[in-house]
């Protein structure tokens, strides 16, 4: 294997050894996965990376895929737009978008599943199981699809519809639940225990976060690695924030960037917002949010596993986590579609109504660099757009 050692606990910093499927820690908690960053950093360097594959496994020093093992869709490598239109009328110096919605499947998921589907297939798994909000199952099928692992997925029956027929087209055993997201993973956790399936719930197996590491890589080598001073992530399971929290933490080891760090933002909606309340009362862990709701479905996560990490993330580096309402998301998400020409998903739009209530609190203004993650492409989400188009008989004309 590449330079991985092992899965570390980062709550009980028990060690687990790489070669086996592994779930939680015994603790409870989520498991890390520790490389030999010396041998790493000795292996490449910044300026080899140009000669590269054009996807995310150009980071493949990074992960723990061996290279003949890798399950592509060619992932990764999403663009980095300048928002000109929309940072000035936000009133923030630079603001960049990192467009994920470009990403097999639509959305950020598929890094994530890249990474885990490899490995589960490098580790014998021969059935993978997970509940999702829609996207995760959406990509996890494919990859799965891809890798010719059998997979069994559990949904809320009001998941984006699209996302539905992902999984049913990829051949997952795809089920509806008359429920939440958590209600969902209550069922795939009496399936594994009855089938044996390898449960690959968010942050339950350690490779998801690896795929969604490269993120941060990513955006450095975009921004020639220069830290934007804050980024800002709509935050359910807040997989891809800890992610990009991890890549910077090997880096900084590795001496491909130095100690600084950009403000982490958290975005949630006002319909299920456990990270900002645990955030606003100063805590380390969030509580389960009752009644979750909101048209974002990917952020609609009543208790993440890995809370302590995206807390300690944001702590760490002065960000906050801030919760905005569906009405502020439907209308963020109108002026980026009209400012700058993307139709992003509600989730990223989130962020974008996240950003204009900090620079009106005075927490970012015209001196910051700001990056926003669209994690998934709008497209996905079409149902959630109100239109009241006019119709014109045929020998009607356009008055104007
Ligand atoms: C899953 C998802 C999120 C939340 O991702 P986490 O890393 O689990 O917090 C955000 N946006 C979209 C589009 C998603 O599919
Ligand atoms: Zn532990």
């Amino acid at each position: 294997m590449p330079f991985v050692t092992h899965l570390e606990c980062p709550k009980c910093q028990t060690t687990l050894d790489t070669n086996a499927l592994h779930n939680l820690c015994p603790c409870g908690s989520p498991l890390l996965v520790r490389y030999d960053l010396e041998a790493l950093a000795e292996s490449i360097t910044r300026d080899d990376l140009i000669n590269e594959r054009n996807d995310m496994w150009r980071y493949r020093a990074f992960l723990p895929v061996p290279d003949d093992a890798i399950v592509t869709l060619g992932e990764g490598m999403t663009p980095m737009l300048k928002a000109e239109r929309l940072g000035a009328r936000l009133g923030v110096g630079e603001l960049l978008i990192k467009d994920e919605g470009a990403n097999p499947t639509g959305s950020f998921k598929a890094r994530g599943a890249a990474a885990g589907i490899s490995m589960a297939r490098v580790l014998g798994a021969s059935t993978v199981a997970m509940p999702t909000a829609g996207n995760a199952g959406g990509a996890w099928s494919a990859y799965a699809a891809k890798a010719a692992i059998d997979c069994y997925i559990a949904m809320p029956e009001d998941a984006p519809v699209i996302t539905q027929k992902e999984c049913d087209l990829f051949g997952a055993h795809t089920y509806l639940v008359r429920g939440l997201i958590s209600d969902a993973g209550a069922i795939i956790g009496r399936g594994v225990k009855r089938y044996g399936w390898y449960d690959v719930s968010t942050l339950k197996e350690p490779y998801r976060i690896e795929g969604k590491k490269t993120m941060g890589i990513e955006l450095l080598e975009q921004l020639d690695w220069q830290m934007p001073d804050a980024i800002l992530y709509p935050a359910g399971g807040g997989v891809g924030l800890i992610g990009i929290w991890k890549a910077f933490e090997e880096l900084e080891a590795i001496g491909w960037i130095g100690s600084e760090r950009p403000k982490m933002i958290a975005v949630q909606s006002e319909g299920c917002a456990p990270l900002v309340q645990a955030f606003e009362a100063g805590k380390m862990e969030s509580e389960f949010w009752e009644g979750a709701e909101t048209l974002a479905a990917g952020i609609r996560v009543p208790k993440a596993l890995g809370d302590f990490l995206v807390l300690e993330a944001i702590y760490a580096s002065d960000g906050c986590a801030i919760a905005v309402s569906d009405a502020e998301i439907m209308s963020a998400l109108r002026r980026v579609s009209e400012d700058e020409g993307m139709w992003i998903c509600p989730e990223g739009a989130a962020t974008v109504a996240a950003l204009e209530q900090l620079v009106a609190d005075g927490f970012l203004g015209a001196s910051d660099n700001v990056l926003i993650m669209n994690t998934g492409s709008g497209l996905k989400y079409s149902s959630v757009v109100d239109i009241d188009l006019p119709v014109l008989d045929i020998d009607e004309d356009i008055e104007i």
